[in-house]
């Protein structure tokens, strides 16, 4: 009877869960769902696909309940406001059931096609396939220089390396999920867990096409705060470089007013000291509130840590069951009607 239960258990869990984080996206997703399903078809694996609805504001939610009205399999997660790409992802991996798992961008960014090569490498026992960008030339000149230079610097401070060219779209094998759903820091910086976390990776390359259509839901002030997530999640460096810096000026001001001393003992009273004045009063002001300020970054983000406040909220859903949803306490007071099944 045992066996029997668990197979039955074994057959509602797919080989596949593709997650798909969503902001907005009428646009492309009469494309993106005709690709997806088309390429899933021929790989004859069960699957899944979550999408989750990041509080979009156009007809997205509309679409996916089409969607999912069209194909179960289609399972739908709408928060009750935009938490963010990271936030979307993570309601995703905490919900996906499958022994492998996909996240991929709703924009046709990360080709479809290239879970088939993901699945055959999986199947050869790594945990982690990691699609690797062969080049950057979809980006703009502006994005490319400063991604660059943030993988530098990050590589630098950090002491797990993050690879550059990699984005979130990659399998994750059922172990590195579960390992993933427990880690709940509000600071999410995916492409950093997954590098956390570890076990045997491999990667596979790919060129990644324009957006299909709509605009990409991240300008410059975003990705410098993503930036500063990715480096002060990862790495405590700026604060050793502050604390260097402070030393260093103490340092100098000790042996410049030794100087004044002694200049002053020697030659007698210098009694214009204007530029001298100015020049210490404003450097040691401008290290101060530099260290003040990188002080400030690390205490802000300690504060949002010790809230415990819950991720996301989903406000309504489509395609679970009772026991799932209950399996996930992250939810509206009054879950909506849409919640289905
Ligand atoms: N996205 C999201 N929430 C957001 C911003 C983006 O769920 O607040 C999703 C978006 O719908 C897309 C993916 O994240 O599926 C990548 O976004 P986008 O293509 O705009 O980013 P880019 O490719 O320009 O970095
Ligand atoms: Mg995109």
């Amino acid at each position: 009877m045992t066996r029997g239960h668990s197979r039955q258990a074994a057959a509602s869990i797919p080989t596949l869960s593709v997650v798909v984080p969503m902001f907005n996206e009428e646009a492309v997703l009469p494309t993106f769902f005709a690709r997806l399903e088309k390429t899933l078809a021929d790989l004859g694996v069960t699957y899944e696909i979550i999408c989750v609805n990041d509080g979009s504001r156009d007809g997205t939610h509309r679409l996916l309940a089409e969607a999912h009205a069209r194909d179960p399999r289609i399972r739908v997660l709408n928060f009750s406001r935009n938490f963010g790409k990271e936030i979307a992802l993570t309601a995703g991996l905490d919900h996906a059931k499958g022994a492998a798992v996909v996240p991929i961008d709703a924009d046709l960014q990360d080709p479809p096609e290239l879970i088939a090569t993901f699945l055959e490498r999986w199947r050869e026992g790594y945990e982690v396939v990691l699609g690797v960008r062969q080049n950057r030339n979809s980006d703009t000149w502006a994005k490319r220089v400063s991604a660059k230079a943030f993988y530098k610097v990050m590589n630098k401070m950090a002491r797990i390396p993050i690879p550059a060219n990699a984005g979130d779209f990659r399998l994750m094998d059922r172990r590195v999920v579960d390992t993933l759903r427990n880690v709940r820091e509000r600071q999410r910086f995916m492409k950093g867990l997954f590098a956390w976390v570890g076990f045997r990776q491999c990667e596979v390359g790919y060129v990644r096409p324009e957006r299909s259509a709509g605009s990409s839901k991240f300008n410059y002030w975003g990705l410098w705060s993503f930036a500063l997530d990715g480096i002060t999640g990862y790495s405590t460096a700026p604060l050793h470089v502050a604390a260097y810096l402070g030393s260093f000026t103490a340092l100098t001001a000790v042996l410049y007013g030794a100087f004044l001393v002694l200049r002053r003992l020697l030659f007698g009273t210098d009694v214009p000291g204007y530029t001298s004045t100015m020049v210490a009063v404003l450097f040691l002001g401008g290290v101060q509130l530099t260290v003040l300020g990188i002080l400030g970054e690390y205490l802000g983000r300690v504060y949002e840590e010790t809230k415990h406040r819950p991720l996301y909220i989903i406000d309504s859903a489509l395609g679970w069951s009772p026991e799932d949803l209950s399996a996930c306490g992250e939810w509206a007071a009054n879950p909506q009607p849409d919640v289905s099944d």
